[in-house]
């Protein structure tokens, strides 16, 4: 019995000069959720479609449960796909969409109605079989999409972008929805997206991709809360940030010393920032002597659960912090002066470059 543990090592493609992946190294245990995440360009779909057989790298090796693939052509992999476009058949009803990798595999007829219905009920759809593809709404067809890709009970689950054309409640909702099935099969499964949040809600961990490289490799809360570098900082979150200054091992912001409760990572010669998100930061209460920002209030925009307050810092900085109302606090207005303040465990220094 195979499990699907994927093991990629100094992957390497280029398109002409350009470094599409450039040394892709990556480890991904059986039954995990993996998401590739990062912005539009950074490999993401080139590394996808390195493991499902499309590209052929240029270098590297790529091992499924220890088999190498790199040779193996696309239809031997035993792959299940997901795309952002359906790529379903349109002039097929659902039933037969999702028959279709049972026909290729010569599946006799009763078998085929078994799969076909319990993929069609894990994804809800088994009460429209009959429905031709042109007759459903998106976020069904997509459901179509994933009963195909599951039908033959793949190790290995690839899926590019797959909610990205639904709408916001939807997406969200079938975000849940593809956690929990996965859960309920444990096939590995990778995911690309460029959706922060997507990738945060779903993953058992996440690949951070940048111009072909892996920043960081790690579970959800770590490359949230303690970003290796400015990059991965900036990628998550609604994050600014502040030039801190080197002093031997320390940090100064304004000239005082930044008092931080885990290391900080900016490596030598490199540029210090202190990360700011507005809900790190603490502006009511007995003010902390350390870590202090000062600045004046520029605005205060109503947005239904909440309020986000902008805050103009000496400097020409600016950071926002988001009042809920559940502080009992009264809402500050335009031009008043605040003193803000972030606990040393809730204190990331991060290097990387100006901009
Ligand atoms: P992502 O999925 O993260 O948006 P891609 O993997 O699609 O990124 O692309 C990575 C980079 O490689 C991009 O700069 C893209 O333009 C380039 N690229 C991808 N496929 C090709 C191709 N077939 N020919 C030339 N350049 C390509
Ligand atoms: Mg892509």
């Amino acid at each position: 019995m195979t499990l699907g543990a994927v093991s990629l090592r100094q992957i390497h493609k280029a398109y002409g000069s350009y470094k599409a992946l450039d040394g892709i190294s990556l480890d991904i245990a059986a039954g995990e959720f993996l998401t590739l995440l990062g912005p539009s360009g950074s490999g993401k779909t080139t590394l996808l479609n390195v493991i499902a057989g499309f590209e052929r790298p240029d270098g590297g090796s790529l091992l499924v449960d220890n088999a190498e693939f790199i040779t193996k052509p696309p239809h031997k992999r035993n792959l299940g796909m997901v795309f952002q476009s359906y790529a379903l058949f349109p002039h097929m009803d659902v039933f037969a969409n999702v028959a279709y990798p049972l026909k290729l595999r010569k599946v006799d007829a009763a078998t085929t109605k078994l799969k076909v219905t319990k993929a069609l009920e894990t994804v809800h759809m088994a009460h429209l079989a009959g429905r031709r593809i042109n007759e459903l709404s998106g976020g069904q067809r997509q459901r179509v999409a994933l009963a195909r890709a599951i039908v033959f009970e793949p190790k290995l689950l690839l899926m590019d972008e797959p909610l990205s054309a639904l709408d916001k409640n939807l997406r969200e909702h079938m975000q849940i929805e593809l956690k929990r099935l996965h859960r309920s099969l444990g096939m590995t499964t990778v995911y690309v997206t460029h959706d922060q949040q997507e990738a945060l809600t779903m993953s058992d961990r996440i690949a951070v991709l940048d111009r072909g490289r892996i920043m960081q490799l790690d579970t959800p809360r770590n490359i949230y809360d303690a970003p290796n570098c400015k990059f991965v900082a900036g990628f998550m979150g609604d994050t600014r940030f502040l030039s801190v200054v080197r002093s031997g091992s320390d940090f100064a912001l304004n000239g005082k010393r930044v008092r931080l409760s885990n290391p900080a990572k900016p490596k030598a010669g490199e540029d210090a920032w202190l990360m700011v998100r507005p809900e790190r930061l603490r502006w009511h209460g007995a003010p902390e002597q350390d870590n202090c920002i000062e600045g004046r209030v520029v605005d205060v925009i109503y947005q239904g659960d909440s309020h986000m307050i902008s805050i103009a810092l000496p400097e020409n900085d600016e950071i926002s912090i988001r009042h809920t109302g559940a502080e009992g606090v009264a809402l500050p207005a335009s031009g008043d002066s605040l003193k803000l303040w972030m606990t040393p465990q809730s204190s990331v220094i991060v290097g990387g470059p100006r901009q």
